[in-house]
């Protein structure tokens, strides 16, 4: 696989998000830089194809993903959603539908789906620091790693 320094980012525009999404994607993807496609509960838009905003990403992906060599595109979803607000469980299975559809866009060959929530997957656990990938909690539902 080719090496490239750029991931992007597809999340929620909490700024709680930042840092930990760029730290995810520089431990996991290799990557030195994440680009980032942010707009409030954004992962809810893709998973249940609402416009405009879905073909506003596609749109902007493509341009991303062309301009800096992209080889991983992200989901980086989190609890206590502000844009987003419902329970754990369907934050989960939006992750789970967003990459799906990412990845059937056919625009870059890897789409990771990242679950951040600092209260844990119960809402009531103690402090999560470190960002988990989706497909390590969901073995039951794989992600489509590679689409090209
Ligand atoms: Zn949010």
């Amino acid at each position: 696989m080719r090496k490239t320094k750029f991931a992007v980012e597809i999340g929620c525009s909490d700024g709680r998000c930042r840092v930990p999404a760029m730290e995810w994607a520089q431990q996991h993807l290799g990557v030195e830089f994440v680009d980032g496609l942010n707009l409030p509960g954004i992962v809810r838009h893709i998973a249940e194809n609402i416009e405009p905003r879905v073909t506003v990403v596609r749109e902007d992906l493509t341009f991303l993903v062309n301009g800096h060599s992209v080889d991983h595109v992200f989901i980086f979803d989190h609890s206590q959603c502000l844009g987003n607000p419902v329970p754990n469980p369907t934050h989960l299975k939006q992750i789970a539908k967003a990459v799906r559809r990412i990845a059937s866009w056919r625009i870059a060959r890897n789409v990771h789906g990242v679950w951040y929530s600092p209260q844990g997957l119960t809402g009531k656990g103690p402090w999560r620091s470190t960002p988990v990938s989706f497909a390590a909690l969901f073995d039951d539902m794989p992600i489509p790693a590679r689409v090209a």
